[in-house]
C-alpha cells in the first residue's frame, strides 16, 4: 500500500520522533523539511548559510525554497511517504495540493498530533538544539499558532484531517497513530 500522509502539529509535538518509527514500520519515505534544511546548513553551502540565518531567528524559510526541495524528493519517489514539517502556511498548503495533483500522488490523510502548549515548551527546551533557546521556542510556537494551525481547516474541509493525542510515551503515541492509519486504510471516516 502506498500510503501518503502529512504529519501536522506544533513544534515539539513529536512529529520527527513518530515519523522515524512510522517510516520503518510501514516502509515509507520520511521527508522532513527541517532535516533537509539543516543538512543544507551542515554542508555549509551558500544556500545553507542563508538558511542558517533564517533558522537562527526562528523564522520560516521561503515557500519557494521549501517547495523546490519537496518537489525534487517526491518526483523521484514511487513508494508511499510521510511529510513532516510541511506545509507550514496556507500558501504552502495550496501549492502542495497543486504539486500532488501534478505528480498524481493524492494525499490520503493529514494526521494532527495534539499536545498542550506547556508540554511543548518543556519538550523543546529539553531537546537542546542550537535553535531551541526559550525566546526562539516561544517565537516558533507563536508562528505556529498564527500561520500553521489555520491550515488544519484546509484538510478538515476535505475530510482528510485526523487528530491523534500526542501525550504519553513515544510507544503509546506510535500505537495510536498506527491505529489511525489502519482505520484510514479500511476506509473508516475521519475523526477530529
Ligand atoms: P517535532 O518534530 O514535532 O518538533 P520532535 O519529534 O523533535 O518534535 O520531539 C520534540 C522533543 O520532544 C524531542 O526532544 C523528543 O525527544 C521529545 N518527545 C517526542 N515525543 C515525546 C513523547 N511522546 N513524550 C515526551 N517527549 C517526547
Amino acid at each position: 500500500m502506498r500510503e501518503r500522509v502529512l504529519v501536522l502539529g506544533p513544534p515539539g509535538a513529536g512529529k520527527g520522533t513518530q515519523c522515524k518509527l512510522l517510516a520503518v514500520a510501514r516502509g515509507l519515505l520520511h521527508l522532513s523539511t527541517g532535516d533537509l534544511l539543516r543538512a543544507e546548513v551542515a554542508a555549509e553551502t551558500t544556500l545553507g548559510q542563508q538558511v542558517k540565518a533564517v533558522l537562527d531567528r526562528g523564522d520560516l524559510v521561503s515557500d519557494h525554497l521549501v517547495l523546490a526541495i519537496v518537489r525534487n524528493r517526491l518526483a523521484l519517489h514511487r513508494k508511499g511517504w510521510l511529510l513532516d514539517g510541511f506545509p507550514r502556511n496556507s500558501t504552502q498548503a495550496a501549492t502542495l495540493d497543486d504539486l500532488l495533483a501534478d505528480l498524481g500522488q493524492p494525499l490520503q490523510v493529514a494526521l494532527q498530533l495534539q499536545v498542550p502548549q506547556e508540554e511543548l515548551v518543556a519538550r523543546l527546551l529539553g531537546r537542546g538544539r542550537s535553535d531551541d533557546s526559550e525566546a526562539v521556542v516561544r517565537k516558533r510556537l507563536q508562528i505556529y499558532v498564527q500561520q500553521t494551525e489555520p491550515i488544519n481547516a484546509h484538510y478538515q474541509a476535505r475530510g482528510l484531517l485526523k487528530c491523534v493525542d500526542g501525550l504519553g510515551s513515544v510507544q503509546e503515541v506510535a500505537t495510536r497513530i498506527a491505529n489511525s492509519l489502519d482505520e484510514c486504510q479500511r476506509g473508516e471516516g475521519t475523526i477530529c
